[in-house]
């Protein structure tokens, strides 16, 4: 990854940062090795909360979007049990923090966004930062039919339900972690799918996300 408008006081910030996900449980040291070494306040434009990006907190991305807590973050990536050339799609690129975090790892990430904004802006950051990921414009109810099946599924916003579309392309062997619920707050699922495609749904806690958009909706 290139890095250069990071320096050592957000590296010395990051370190901070993943000493505190550990005290919080994360243990998956490709994980915290990840959120380490990417600069997160390069993914939030109001260069006003940039003193604050390493705190333990979401911010506002635009479009009535934020980019998530990095516990979250941490909890959900650690969940997926990623390892490298697999093929991930993520659900809600948003400022394409996650999908930083998920392509440092070494997956092969597909990610869709709903917001057109949110999608050029996040593109860009990535390639700025020499990162590779395949970026979507489009409604992640659906998942992307032409590129499945998935070894690892990420939604990064809160669903109403379960989208079928979703657990259809997943891989056999494959894991799915969605936050799940109507209000605002939701069920992180961790929905498995074994070798001979049966699929098992255990709960992992409950969370807040901003909601997962219908294709009328505008947000
Ligand atoms: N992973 C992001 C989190 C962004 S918040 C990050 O690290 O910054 C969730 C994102 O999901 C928002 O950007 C929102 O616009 C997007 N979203 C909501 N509904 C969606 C849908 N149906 N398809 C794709 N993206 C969606």
């Amino acid at each position: 990854m290139r890095n250069g408008s990071d320096d050592y006081r957000s590296q010395g910030q990051r370190r901070k940062l993943v000493e505190l996900l550990r005290n919080k449980g994360i243990s998956d040291q490709r994980v915290l090795q990840a959120i380490g070494s990417i600069p997160r306040h390069l993914f939030i434009d109001d260069t006003a909360l940039h003193a604050a990006a390493y705190e333990d907190i979401p911010f506002p991305i635009g479009c009535g979007q934020t980019i998530s807590q990095p516990y979250t973050v941490a909890y959900q990536t650690e969940l997926l049990q990623v390892t490298k050339g697999m093929k991930v799609l993520e659900i809600g690129t948003g400022s394409g923090y996650q999908t930083a975090v998920l392509a440092t790892m070494g997956a092969r990430v597909f990610s869709i966004e709903r917001h057109r904004p949110l999608h050029i802006r996040s593109r860009k950051r990535l390639e700025e930062l020499g990162l590779r990921a395949r970026a979507y414009y489009g409604d992640g109810y659906k998942g992307l039919t032409a590129h499945a099946p998935f070894d690892r599924i990420l939604v990064t916003c809160g669903a109403p339900h379960l989208p079928q579309a979703l657990v259809d392309q997943l891989a056999p062997a494959g894991r799915l972690v969605i936050p799940v619920g109507e209000g605002d707050v939701q069920r992180m699922l961790l929905v498995t799918k074994n070798a001979q495609g049966i699929v098992h749904q255990e709960d992992k806690g409950s969370f807040r996300f901003v909601p997962m958009l219908g294709e009328k909706e505008n947000g």
